[in-house]
């Protein structure tokens, strides 16, 4: 049987590696920038985790977890998300003090089991950040700028995030209640999925993505007629503050997002290129998960990324990664005997950080300098039979096409330092 990467999952080749490098290295900087320290929590938790803390009902783990055995029989499944598994891990090692905001980031890959797409795949990488302990808006506003923030750092313009309330555990049930009323009115005209959604979570009628029920949905109920006084301020405040901040928002209240832990503020944002379902970022606010899942009542709120679906938006819009700015040395030995000195070299400028190429092959002159100018290097260091007979090498510098001779002394001088 052929072996291959198994469906959902693929190779990241050296080229799009540098691309997933570019977004680590812009979103650490902007992390830092805010002050989030990073978390690495396990690839696999117990399956328990995500049913309590992303709820039953949800698509993810109702059909969507790599869930399994292991040899002792106990239930463990591949992370799904981050927020579940850094919730976990800040009650276990106690780092929320009541009155102190705890910041975090997380990067790495995570699994669903769903119909792979372009951009969708059941291997996948989200990068995170999760703020603790602060219940004021102020919060929120950060969480969503440092998200525009990312979008800009990467070269993506006029970002707009969509965002919403869904009220509180005040507010909700009652809101819950009209809209049931609402979708039993309709029963008929909605989808197989949405009828077994009116029953067990009302809200998530918003998140199908049929025609028909999006339709009917138009005339549903509206959150904020039924809001209470501490969620609209919550939200009115959110809002100006991130005005304050020039994120660009637009308010949705059909935004709901399929997690069960969020309360009061849901967003996220899409980017041209991809479709209206595809979000490149979403998160929210979570107030009750903390407690829920066995820690200090703690309100919080967090962003996540979804990393395949940015890069295939800065496909769309003709975002590159910046080109690599160090510069390259092709050490290239013409004869059987220069290929001692020029592995002499190279390790040199290797233990300098001088990016070198050096096969530890033989080549003609002709074919050698093709070599280095397909890989991309700025100098090539030439050493022959006749070169070393001399002691010197010859330095080429591929952009201005000048070559000068240079003794062994002075080639290892320029490696170790001007060739950077
Ligand atoms: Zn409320
Ligand atoms: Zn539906």
């Amino acid at each position: 049987m052929e072996l291959k990467a198994q469906r959902g999952t693929r190779d990241i080749l050296p080229n799009e590696a540098s691309c997933f490098e570019f977004l680590e290295r812009t979103a650490r900087k902007i992390f830092a920038a805010y002050d989030y320290g990073e978390i690495r929590t396990p690839i696999f938790e117990a399956t328990d985790l995500f049913v309590r803390g992303i709820g039953a009902s949800t698509d993810i783990v109702s059909k969507e977890m790599y869930s399994f055995a292991d040899r002792k029989g106990r239930s463990l499944t591949l992370r799904p998300e981050g927020t579940a598994p850094v919730v976990r891990a800040v009650i276990e090692h106690n780092l929320l003090k009541s009155n102190q905001a705890v910041k975090l980031f997380y990067i790495g890959p995570m699994f669903r089991y769903e119909r792979p797409q372009y951009g969708r795949q059941r291997q996948f990488t989200q990068f995170g950040v999760e703020f603790f302990g602060v219940a004021e808006p102020t919060a929120d506003a950060e969480v969503i700028s440092l998200s525009n923030h990312f979008l800009k750092g990467i070269g993506f313009q006029n970002v707009t995030t969509t965002i919403n309330t869904i009220g509180c555990e005040t507010c909700r049930p009652k809101y819950n209640v009209a809209l049931k009323g609402f979708l039993r009115q309709r029963q008929q005209k909605l989808c197989a999925d949405c009828q077994h959604r009116a029953e067990v979570n009302p809200l998530r009628v918003f998140d199908c993505k049929q025609m028909d029920c999006k339709a009917e949905l138009m005339h549903a109920p509206d959150m904020s007629d039924f809001m209470c006084k501490d969620c609209e301020h919550h939200f009115s405040t959110l809002v100006n503050f991130l005005r304050d901040f020039q994120v660009n928002v637009t308010v949705s209240r059909n935004l709901v997002r399929g997690f069960d832990y969020y309360t009061r503020t849901v967003f996220e944002t899409s980017l041209s290129g991809l479709g209206a379902q595809d979000a490149v970022l979403g998160g929210g606010r979570y107030d009750n998960l903390i407690e829920e899942l066995g820690g200090p009542p703690t309100p919080a709120v967090g962003v996540s990324f979804g990393i395949e679906r940015i890069i295939v938006a800065m496909q769309k819009q003709h975002i590159a990664v910046p080109a690599e700015q160090d510069v390259m040395v092709f050490i290239l030995a013409i004869d059987e005997e220069a290929l001692a000195l020029a592995g002499r070299l190279a390790d040199l400028a290797r233990h300098n950080t001088v990016r070198t190429r050096f096969d530890g092959i033989l080549r003609s002159l002709k074919s050698g300098l093709r070599a280095a100018d397909k890989a991309g290097a700025q100098h090539v260091v030439i050493i022959g039979k006749h070169e070393l007979d001399q002691q010197q090498v010859i330095v080429k510098c591929l952009q201005s096409g000048k070559q000068q001779t240079m003794t062994i002394k002075e080639c290892e001088a320029f490696l170790q330092g001007s060739a950077k």
